[in-house]
């Protein structure tokens, strides 16, 4: 155990710990350690493909890529080539390895589209970019055993991956949780249907049907929530928790949930030249009929300011027809109803996103006596007004001017053009956001099944998506929240995969080098989250000053390090040639992540990141006649997943007092987006009841929330997210891109090096040799020890004095060792 270099057991002998002795002869199994079953035709196969050698992937199917070779039958068989296990299927059962020794083996398996490698428990996934057949429902079958060595013989899979985090799930009884990291179209966002795919597969057809539900729902939250970016057509542009949860009794599937956070909303307003808005747009420009077009007021989609990306002196984009478009936008109506939308309902969604692109056209000018701004076409007005149901006048007025109450008096204060602008945007982003949160509730109440038992929280599989990694030739705000939320994570995953590591093995005696852990940037992630001086906080308050400006928060960012330099952040004025930067950019603020060292402009960021509304809009919005508008305005929506707890918490509502709020002013309860009450008036009556019950610090803390904005969702989040992630096991699923450019059969030696070097495979190579290998809990690891023992009848291990105390590391280990052939054929139930 303590030599590092003595090669590991295979990876379904730690962990299922349930591989059968094959020299055991063992009543009513299989010659593969399985129970007799009708899998065995299919075993006979996999046997068979496994004495011809080669790989599972090697020859795709001539009729269908993607079902795959199995899916035809006998007949396609012999297309197939199954590779027994390689020694460089786990990279951590190498004798020697080094950078280059790895990406020889890397680029070895690419080449041979063995895209799936194994270090120790870790999954390893180059994205293939192409279709290969290899995730068809016969071969996840092949896959669906974790009771017999079927696993360990055949090829590194996703597939494997999601067995063993199921055997855990059963085995721990405690949640397990998937992360999938890597750079932005390294393969994240398809990696967690292949997971969800297999699990479905794997339970009883009796259970819930949860893949053609997935289906439906993802493809919803792709085409409201992905975009198409430089780096990935498909980008996710949220980040996802999909949770699945099981039925105790008869270990089927239960119920699935999505969790949606951060999405990136300011993409639907503020967008760079030739970049994409949502992929819901695009759709709509290339597959509407030209009737429904001019039902919608959508004469040219693209040429609306918000999807025209603003390019000065350019005429605009003139989108065509695509048979593709059209079929997505089918299918997404589809989904849609299949949610439970009636065809009315499906009408207003599409109203409302054909709304929002022409509140994005909505210009305003000064009035002359008055720095006060005024809608400039009134027609433009009419129309966004009749299409989101409200009174042109109210729209006018919440969009040029705001109520405030001072001490029980309302006091109207009007806009600039600036400021109308900004709100006008604001507007935009809180209906798009709250159209996707509502369809996200919707997607949840569908992924709920018909069983309505409680369910143990205990059996339950998480699968985090988020955005990956991205640089750009020039990083806004945005690629800042996404790289921030990089960061974090891989400190997560570092935290695990390291620090834990060694402090497990030092706890048990065992001696070991400090490792280097990648990824984790302690440094670099204060200067961001730390509160007061944190980046965020920083940002946060000179969002709400009444002079917000952009050079006090440089200036406030430079300051602080220079008084605490920090190891690599640097801001600097002129740019690498030593000029200063253009006009519209500001000083380039470099961070040094674990990636590398990536540069931001904040320009904007101050207006970016305020993400509330103001009062007059909030009403105006609430008294609109369409049912939708009605809904997403509603209070109780939940805005970006969980985010409601998030922000009573900040206030401190809990218990009887959240209790009250939510009884006394229903419709003023607390909204993410919008921390501030709803209604006034209401607010003020609560405020005397509150008053009344001496409930005075509860005021204070409500009155310091502030509202909510970009940078307060993303610390919320993330700390929501990672606390979630701490209550469950981990099963790490590591995604490299081969190339820049998504080309299949295309493997770039330099892109791919340097993301295993960030990944740090050699360190964590290194640390799994030194590492436990088994991972069970005392108990379970006893009474699956002694299960075993009384099956096969040798009472010696049961008695053994070593395990009737409390143990050590070593002692488990050294009965494991005594005790090797019976461990090894025990399965663990
Ligand atoms: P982002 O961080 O931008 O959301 P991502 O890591 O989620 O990126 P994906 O969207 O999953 O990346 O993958 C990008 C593209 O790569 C997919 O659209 C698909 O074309 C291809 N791809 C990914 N995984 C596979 C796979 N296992 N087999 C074949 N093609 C794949
Ligand atoms: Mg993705």
């Amino acid at each position: 155990l303590s030599d590092p270099s003595a090669p590991l057991p295979s990876t379904d002998q730690r962990y299922d710990g349930g591989s059968h002795d094959l020299n055991t002869p063992v009543k009513n199994l299989n010659p593969l350690g399985l129970p007799i079953s009708k899998r065995d035709s299919l075993l006979e196969k996999c046997a068979m493909f496994r004495e011809a050698g080669g790989t599972l992937s090697r020859q795709p199917s001539q009729d269908n890529g993607l079902d795959g070779p199995f899916s035809s039958g006998a007949s396609k068989l012999e297309q197939v080539k199954l590779m027994p296990p390689a020694p460089n299927d786990d990279l951590a059962s190498l004798s020697e390895l080094t950078d280059s020794s790895l990406l020889y083996e890397m680029q070895k398996r690419f080449g041979n589209d063995q895209i799936y490698t194994y270090i120790g428990h870790i999954l390893l996934l180059v994205n293939p970019n192409k279709e290969l057949p290899i995730y068809s429902t016969l071969v996840s079958q092949l896959y669906l055993s974790s009771t017999g060595r079927l696993c360990s013989s055949l090829p590194p899979h996703i597939f494997s991956s999601a067995e063993r985090a199921y055997h855990m799930m059963l085995q721990e009884r405690r949640p397990q949780c998937f992360i999938l990291s890597g750079e932005s179209g390294s393969g994240k966002t398809e990696a967690c249907k292949h997971i969800v795919r297999h699990l479905t597969a794997r339970s009883s057809p009796k259970g819930f049907a949860l893949e053609p539900r997935m289906k439906h729902v993802n493809c919803i939250l792709e085409a409201f929530g992905h975009a198409k970016t430089a780096r990935n057509n498909n980008s996710s542009r949220f980040v996802k928790l999909l949770t699945i949860q099981y039925c105790d009794k008869r270990r089927t599937l239960l119920r699935a949930r999505v969790y949606t956070y951060m999405l990136e909303k300011s993409r639907l307003v503020h967008l760079r030249p030739h970049q994409h808005s949502f992929s819901i747009f695009y759709l709509m420009a290339e597959g509407l009929s030209p009737e429904e077009s001019s039902a919608l007021y959508l004469n040219n989609v693209l040429a609306h300011r918000y999807l025209s990306g603003g390019l000065p002196g350019e005429s605009p984009p003139v989108a065509t027809a695509s048979a593709q478009s059209r079929e997505r936008l089918a299918a997404v109506k589809q989904a849609l109803r299949a949610l439970g939308f009636n065809k009315q309902e499906v009408d207003s969604v599409f109203m409302l996103l054909s709304a929002v692109l022409h509140i994005g056209d909505l210009r305003f000018t000064a009035l002359t006596d008055a720095d006060t701004a005024f809608p400039s076409d009134l027609q433009l007005l009419e129309r966004v007004s009749g299409m989101l149901q409200v009174s042109p006048s109210d729209l006018s007025t919440a969009l040029t001017s705001d109520v405030q109450y001072f001490k029980g008096d309302m006091i109207t204060r009007h806009h600039t053009v600036e400021m109308s602008e900004q709100y006008r945007d604001q507007l935009a982003k809180a209906i798009y956001g709250r159209l996707f949160s509502y369809l996200v509730n919707s997607s949840n109440d569908y992924l709920q099944g018909q069983d309505d038992s409680i369910g143990d929280p205990a059996l339950e599989i998480g699968i985090l998506d988020i955005f990956g990694f991205e640089e750009f030739q020039r990083n806004g705000f945005e690629q800042l929240c996404v790289n921030m939320t990089n960061e974090r994570l891989r400190q997560y995953v570092s935290e695990v995969l390291f620090q834990q590591e060694q402090a497990e093995c030092l706890q048990e005696g065992i001696a070991m080098e400090t490792p280097h852990s990648p990824g984790n940037q302690p440094a670099v992630l204060d200067f961001f989250l730390q509160r007061p001086q944190g980046l965020l906080c920083v940002l946060d308050e000179e969002s709400q000053s009444l002079r917000p400006a952009e050079q006090t928060l440089y200036k406030r960012l430079s300051a602080q390090l220079d008084s605490s330099p920090t190891h690599g952040l640097s801001l600097t004025t002129k740019d690498g040639n030593g000029n200063p930067p253009p006009k519209d950019q500001g000083p380039a603020f470099t961070v040094s992540h674990y990636v590398g060292q990536i540069s931001y402009d904040l320009t904007g960021s101050l207006t970016r990141n305020k993400d509330s509304l103001p009062q007059n809009l909030l009403f105006t919005m609430k008294s609109s006649e369409s049912v939708l508008l009605q809904q997403l305005f509603q209070s109780k929506l939940t805005q970006t997943g969980s985010l409601v707890p998030a922000a009573q918490s900040r206030a401190g509502l809990r218990g009887p007092k959240a209790a009250l709020l939510l009884h006394r002013m229903p419709s003023a309860s607390l909204v993410t987006a919008n921390t501030v009450p709803q209604q006034p008036r209401r607010y003020h009556d609560l405020t005397k009841i509150l008053k009344k019950k001496g409930s005075s610090s509860f005021l204070q803390r409500l009155e310091r929330c502030g509202p909510i904005t970009v940078a307060v969702q993303l610390r919320n989040s993330l700390s929501e997210v990672i606390s979630k992630l701490q209550a469950c096991t981990p099963h790490f699923v590591e995604c490299v891109r081969p190339n820049g450019s998504g080309q299949p059969d295309s493997f770039d030696s330099f892109h791919v090096s340097t993301q295993l070097q960030y990944i740090g495979v050699l360190e964590m190579v290194r640390m799994i040799r030194y590492g436990y290998p088994v991972r069970l809990s005392f108990q379970g690891f006893l009474s699956s020890l002694m299960n075993q023992a009384k099956l096969l009848e040798s009472r010696r291990l049961s008695q053994d004095p070593r395990l009737q105390d409390r143990h050590t590391g070593q002692q488990l280990c050294s009965v494991l060792c005594d005790t090797r052939p019976i461990i090894l054929s025990s399965p663990f139930q």
